[in-house]
C-alpha cells in the first residue's frame, strides 16, 4: 500500500527534576547544597531513510515519545539525559503543523530537524547557591517536553515536470517511459500528482517525472493556473515540453509551443526560465510533406532549447530522451526544497492566575505553563527575543504581582533556568 499522507503526536521528554541535598560528612555540623540538576528530557527528532518510500509505518503508530531525564541527586550528580527519539521518513516528507497546516520543515535535504524539543532539567539546589544565597532549600522539577500534532505528507521529489497541450502525448510518454521496465514503481496519486513515474535510464540513474495535466489543460481553456499545480511544478528542476508535430489534431505545432512558453511566463518569471527540453511527439503520424518539425526545430532552437524527435506511441526515440534528460539533471540544482511557514509565538495569557510565585527568602521563583513554552522559545543572547520576554511578562502582570507581594530592589526572580536581579 502506498501512503502519502499521516498525522501524528510528538512528544520532548519531560527533563528530571533538580535534587535538594546538602553535603554531609562525618564531624562536619553543616555542608553546604550539593543537589544535582535534573537531565534534560529527549527529543523527537526526524531523520531522512532513503530506503523508505511511504508513509506506511506510520499508520498503525500515531504517538512517538522521547525518554524523559533522569532526576538530580546529592553530591552535585546531575541526572543522565533522557535518550532522543528517532523517527525517520523518506525523502520529500513535508511536515505541517496539524492545526494551522503550515509548514514546519520540509524533509528533503537530509539535515536531522527537532521536531519535539525534550523539556529542560531542573536546577538542583546547588545551582541556586550564591554567596548571598547559601543555604538554598528548594531545587527546580524539570520541564514538560514540548508536544505537537503535525501532519506527515510525502511529496516525492519531482525532478521532471511535463507541459504541453491536452492529447499531444504526456501521458503516453509517462507511460511508456516508466512501464518498459516491469520492476518499476509506477506511483499514482490522485490529488496531488496526477501521474507520477519513476524512470530508471541505467543501474543507478533514475529520476521521477510528473505529469500535471490540470496546469496546461486548464490554462488553455482559460481558466488559469491554481496554486496548488503552481506548488507541483515549481519543484521541478526540468521542463519537459511535449509539441504533437503532426498536426494530427489540427493543431499547428510552432503556435503551440509559443503558447505554452508564454502561459508558463505569465504564471512565473521563474518557471518559464526553467531549463527545458522539447519533444516533438507523434513523429510517426507526421505526413512525408510536412515542414511542421523544420518550423518547429527553428523555433525552438530561438528559443535556446533543443529538440528531440519521439513517438511516443510507437516508443521510437523515448529512451534517448530519457538518457538526454538525464544527462542535463545531472547539471541541474537539486529540486526546491519548501521554506517553513510556521513560527511558535508563545504569547502571555490575559488571566493573572496563568503563573504561580514561591518566595525563600530574597529568591521569587515563578512557574506556569505558558511560561515554560515561552522560556523554551526565547534565544536569551537576542536582544529583540528579550525584550519579547519582557514585554509578555508585564503584559501578564507578572512584576506588579511581585510588588505587592513584596519584593524589594536587588532580589532575584528565577523563571524556570532563567535568572534575573530584580529592578524596579
Ligand atoms: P496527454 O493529454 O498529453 O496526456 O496525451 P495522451 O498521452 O493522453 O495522448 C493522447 C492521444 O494521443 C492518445 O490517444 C494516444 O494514444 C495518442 N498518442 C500519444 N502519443 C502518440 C504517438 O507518438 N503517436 C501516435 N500515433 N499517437 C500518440
Ligand atoms: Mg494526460
Amino acid at each position: 500500500m502506498f501512503v502519502d499522507k499521516v498525522r501524528i503526536t510528538v512528544i520532548g521528554g519531560r527533563g528530571g527534576d533538580g535534587a535538594v541535598a546538602f553535603h554531609r560528612e562525618k564531624y562536619v555540623a553543616s555542608g553546604g547544597p550539593d543537589g544535582g540538576d535534573g537531565g534534560h528530557g529527549g527529543s523527537v527528532i526526524l531523520r531522512v531513510n532513503d530506503n523508505l518510500s511511504t508513509l506506511l509505518d506510520f499508520r498503525y503508530k500515531r504517538k512517538y515519545q522521547a525518554a524523559a531525564g533522569v532526576s538530580g541527586q546529592g553530591r552535585k550528580m546531575a541526572g543522565k539525559r533522557g535518550e532522543n527519539l528517532i523517527i525517520e521518513v523518506p525523502r520529500g516528507t513535508v511536515v505541517r503543523d496539524a492545526e494551522t497546516n503550515q509548514i514546519i520543515v520540509d524533509m528533503s535535504t537530509g539535515e536531522d530537524f527537532v521536531l519535539a524539543k525534550g523539556g529542560r532539567g531542573g536546577w538542583g539546589n546547588a545551582h541556586y547557591a550564591t554567596p548571598t544565597r547559601q543555604v538554598p532549600r528548594f531545587a527546580k522539577a524539570g520541564l514538560k517536553g514540548q508536544e505537537r500534532d503535525v501532519i506527515l505528507e510525502l511529496k516525492l521529489l519531482a525532478d521532471v515536470g511535463l507541459v504541453g497541450f491536452p492529447n499531444v502525448g504526456k501521458s503516453t510518454l509517462l507511460s511508456v517511459t516508466s512501464n518498459a521496465h516491469p520492476k518499476i514503481a509506477n506511483y499514482h496519486f490522485t490529488t496531488l500528482y496526477p501521474n507520477l513515474g519513476v524512470i530508471y535510464v541505467d543501474e543507478g540513474v533514475s529520476f521521477v517525472m510528473a505529469d500535471i495535466p490540470g496546469i496546461i489543460e486548464g490554462a488553455a481553456e482559460g481558466a488559469g493556473l491554481g496554486h496548488d499545480f503552481l506548488r507541483h511544478i515549481d519543484r521541478c528542476r526540468l521542463l519537459l515540453h511535449i509539441v504533437d508535430v503532426s498536426g494530427s489534431e489540427g493543431r499547428d505545432p510552432v503556435e503551440d509551443f509559443h503558447a505554452i512558453c508564454a502561459e508558463l511566463k505569465n504564471y512565473s518569471v521563474d518557471l518559464s526560465s526553467r531549463p527545458m527540453i522539447v519533444a516533438a511527439n507523434k513523429i510517426d503520424l507526421l505526413p512525408p510533406d510536412s515542414d511542421n518539425l523544420q518550423r518547429l526545430r527553428a523555433a525552438v532552437e530561438a528559443a535556446g532549447c533543443e529538440l528531440y524527435e519521439i513517438s511516443a506511441g510507437t516508443t521510437a526515440g523515448t529512451r534517448n530522451l530519457m538518457r538526454v534528460v538525464a544527462e542535463k539533471l545531472r547539471t541541474l540544482p537539486p529540486v526546491t526544497i519548501y521554506e517553513p511557514e510556521y513560527v511558535e509565538v508563545v504569547e502571555a495569557p490575559t488571566d493573572p492566575s496563568a503563573f504561580d510565585i514561591e518566595h525563600y527568602g530574597n529568591t521569587w521563583l515563578v512557574t506556569g505553563a505558558w511560561l515554560e513554552r515561552l522560556v523554551q522559545n526565547i534565544n536569551f543572547e537576542d536582544y529583540e527575543s528579550r525584550n519579547y520576554f519582557d514585554q509578555q511578562l508585564r503584559k501578564v502582570g507578572l512584576f506588579a504581582r511581585l510588588e505587592e507581594m513584596g519584593i524589594a530592589d536587588g532580589d532575584t526572580v528565577d523563571i524556570y533556568d532563567f535568572e534575573f536581579e530584580y529592578q524596579r
